[in-house]
């Protein structure tokens, strides 16, 4: 017997980049009343990359801690640095850095 493998088409991954973007500007509107939700966007949209294993955007990947993955927004629950040409994020609530190189 043959197995089929469901196929992952063009489609499916067209999906999955539209709901990740979606969840992000979601997560972007949601931040300043219930921070919570934010997370929890960003939790999704993470789930749905894993699960299709589409790449997030780099300007996504900015968007979250990559300890704790709450939304980040420099200056609300973030501190933004530049340090030898890469940004550097802390974040408030597990304190830790993540960085990112400047284009
Ligand atoms: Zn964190």
């Amino acid at each position: 017997m043959v197995r089929k493998y469901s196929k992952k088409t063009a489609d499916h991954l067209n999906i999955a980049r539209e709901r990740i973007d979606k969840l992000f500007s979601q997560a972007d509107e949601v931040f300043s009343e219930n921070p919570e939700l934010a997370d929890r966007y960003v939790d999704l949209a993470r789930k749905i990359a894993m699960k299709f294993k589409v790449r997030l955007k780099s300007e996504y990947k900015r968007k979250f801690c990559k300890h704790c993955y709450k939304y980040l927004r420099s200056g609300v629950n973030a501190r933004v640095r530049t340090q030898s040409g890469k940004l550097v994020y802390s974040c408030f609530s597990c304190k830790k850095f993540s960085r990112f190189t400047l284009k």
